[in-house]
């Protein structure tokens, strides 16, 4: 503790030793760029794009311990080294027992949903993920949304807005019966609610809950590192306990994961399916054949495997991820300068914009969040994206928009990547956008794919 209240700034505990050269462009080049992109910030080029924040997911840089295990990687079809060096991490830091890697989260949650789940059944979540919650539908169940109201509310500045509404999760409990819940799905550090944790004793109270009835929990572990960090800064107790650790005491709580690798792990590709249990294991190993590879590889090279365990050992460090989230911290805090709207408090991953508050005059059905996303690539060449109305995708039965309530443009930041400096020109960019804020309309949606439609949508002005 003496030692980090010495310390002043968040800087970075690394060195850049080799440099990736980006495109700068005109207004004309990402004019046109971004019309050929039917608005959509997915399908612009990445030569076209100067600043890069449309996700924090494989976008991180691997450090030079990491590339060197690259070059370790056992490419054996069957019982590859790296594999186990894989697990061997995961056990050590994860405590789970048993792990099945998949290529990246959704393929973790496609398998968890098709061995869990039958049709007709509940399946509770601090708030939907957009893989997470489909995976869940194609397995015949419905997704229910227990997280506590305030994360719903961009102004409310609770320190853990990830949290399950303990009545919410009851209720739902009592009114289905506890044989229609195959488990209880918990995110760590809530994506969609702009990267908000779950508090320790919350987690302790849903296991509580869950337990007596014999349910399950699931742990969506793709950020728990972040979601440590935020427990460790604003949970009392924690303060004098260390990343690791916390991170630990939260996967005991859970009795199995699905982790996307490719945002707190440090990797830009991989995933992994962890169970304590060993029947469901069983299960998974059994059905990881048929749509990832082998139970050792499950589509990840050896090399990606052994870039993997070395990530989650440095994802657990303390100066890592307190330079991380405070990096995030400083764009944000600029941004809140600056009197732009944003989701509060700042998350872990990404600053969120509330497009309803930037485009008042624009309804959700002319799409403020794409319509914000796109006018900041025009203006600067940095890249966004919307979680809003597009991203919410549309109601099962009756074919309408969902309409959330919030309508977000998410600045994702990879981890590693960029200096103080991108951040400053990334906040001058929105500031310059927001002032001109009135004179931005909305847009309509030309073309709609079936299935997680922001990906792939296509839009033209109004
Ligand atoms: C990214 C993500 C996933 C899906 O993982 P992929 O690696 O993109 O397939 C699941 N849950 C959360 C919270 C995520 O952020």
């Amino acid at each position: 503790m003496t030692t980090q209240k010495r310390r002043r700034s968040w800087a970075e505990p690394f060195k850049i030793k080799m440099v990736e050269l980006v495109h700068m462009t005109t207004k004309e080049e990402r004019e046109k760029a971004i019309q050929e992109a039917g608005f959509n910030t997915f399908l612009l080029k990445s030569k076209d794009v100067y600043i890069d924040l449309l996700t924090d997911s494989g976008t991180s840089a691997m450090s030079d311990r990491q590339w060197a295990g690259m070059m370790r990687g056992d490419e054996a079809y069957a019982g590859s080294e790296n594999f186990y060096h894989l697990e061997e991490a995961i056990r050590k830091y994860y405590g789970y027992k048993y792990i099945v890697p998949t290529h990246q989260g959704r393929g973790a949650e496609h398998i968890i949903s098709q061995i869990m789940i039958k049709s007709g059944d509940i399946i509770p979540g601090n708030m939907y993920f957009t893989t997470t919650k489909l995976h869940q539908e194609l397995a015949g169940g419905t997704f229910k949304d227990i997280i506590i109201d305030e994360a719903h509310d961009p102004d409310n500045e609770h320190p853990f807005k990830g949290n399950v509404d303990i009545e919410k999760l009851e209720k739902l409990i009592k009114d289905y019966g506890p044989d229609k819940i195959p488990y209880v799905s918990i995110a760590t550090a809530v994506n969609m609610a702009g990267g908000q944790p779950i508090s320790m004793q919350n987690l302790q109270e849903i296991r509580h809950l869950a337990h007596n009835y014999g349910i399950p929990i699931i742990h969506d572990m793709t950020r728990v590192a972040e979601n440590a960090y935020f427990i460790k800064t604003r949970e009392q107790g924690y303060q004098n306990k260390s990343i690791a650790a916390i991170i630990r005491e939260i996967c005991d709580l859970t009795d199995g994961a699905t982790m996307s690798a490719k945002k707190d792990a440090l990797v830009n590709i991989g995933g992994f399916l962890a169970l304590n249990d060993e029947k469901l294991f069983d299960k998974a190993r059994n059905m990881v054949v048929i749509y990832e590879g082998l139970h050792t590889y499950g589509g990840m090279a050896g090399r990606d495997m052994e870039a993997l365990a070395i990530g989650i050992s440095e994802s657990v460090d303390e100066d890592h991820i307190r330079a991380r989230v405070g990096q995030v911290q400083y764009l944000g805090n600029k941004l809140i300068d600056m009197g732009i709207p944003l989701v509060k408090p700042i998350g872990g991953h990404g600053v969120f914009l509330d497009a309803k508050k930037i485009l008042p005059h624009l309804s959700q059905d002319v799409f403020p969040a794409q319509t914000l996303a796109a006018e900041i690539y025009l203006d600067s060449g940095v890249r966004c994206m919307e979680r809003g109305v597009v991203s919410a995708g549309r109601n099962k039965e009756s074919g309408e928009h969902n309409y959330p309530k919030l309508e977000l443009v998410r600045v994702t930041i990879p981890r590693r990547v960029y200096t103080q400096a991108h951040m400053d020109v990334v906040s001058e960019s929105i500031e310059e956008v927001y002032l001109k804020r009135n004179s931005i309309k909305g847009l309509a949606m030309v073309y709609e794919p079936e299935y997680l439609r922001f990906f792939q949508a296509r839009f033209d002005r109004i």
